[in-house]
């Protein structure tokens, strides 16, 4: 088969993209500082629309949440469905609306760090925008990594999306109730994570049920 491939040096506004990368890496670095004065450790939470991010989220949430002092930064394009959700939880949370953007960038995070009172947390999720290619890129300040695939986007997410997996600190294969009707199998993703990135810690979740949660804690050491 005949493959065309992009090289680096042929995007067309290399230099814009270079520029602005840059100075989300700079930013990001001023996040983190900020984050790391302050005592507070955060977490990037990334994957598809869809993949269970919000509900691992409050799963996460509700059973950390009276020993640990936690906020949430909710991206998503224009709703405020997932903040919303979060909320019940009885956590400060801070909608991040990026309009057309596909990402949430160390800009914007910066944004809303303005807006959250982190004297009085130590935790942090920052739940990205709903896809698993461009967030990779932006790296918004956070300690950790958890990159979320559901069983039910099919057997092939996570070698579709190689570099997204490359530093997570944890990888979470959802919905696995539902393996068996998906036909796929979650340790082959598993595994496919692996093969990627052999330091990623894979956890096999239900996000509904609340299955696998513990362990996502545990891999995300918080
Ligand atoms: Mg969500
Ligand atoms: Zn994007």
């Amino acid at each position: 088969m005949r493959v065309v491939e992009s090289r680096d040096d042929e995007i067309l506004d290399v230099e814009l993209e270079e520029s602005l990368l840059a100075k989300n890496r700079e930013l990001a670095r001023r996040n983190r500082e900020m984050l790391d004065s302050k005592g507070v450790i955060a977490v990037d939470v990334m994957g598809s629309i869809g993949s269970g991010k919000t509900t691992l989220i409050k799963q996460v949430v509700k059973r950390l949440k009276n020993r640990r002092s936690i906020a949430v930064i909710a991206g998503d394009l224009t709703t405020t469905i997932d903040a919303d959700r979060i909320e019940e939880e009885g956590v400060q949370v801070v909608q991040v609306n990026t309009g057309k953007e596909c990402h949430l960038d160390a800009n914007l995070v910066g944004k809303a760090l303005d807006e959250i009172d982190l004297d009085r947390i130590d935790l942090l999720f920052i739940e990205n925008v709903g896809n698993l290619i461009c967030p990779g890129e932006f790296p918004l300040g956070a300690h950790k990594r958890a990159v979320v695939v559901s069983v039910t986007e099919g057997p092939y997410m996570v070698v579709k999306h190689p570099y997204i997996f490359l530093e997570a600190t944890a990888a979470v294969v959802n919905k696995i109730d539902l393996a068996e009707a998906m036909g796929v199998d979650p340790r082959k993703l598993g595994e496919d994570v692996i093969k990627i990135n052999p330091s990623a810690k894979v956890v096999y979740t239900n996000a509904l049920s609340g299955e696998g949660v513990d362990r996502l804690i545990e891999a995300l050491e918080i």
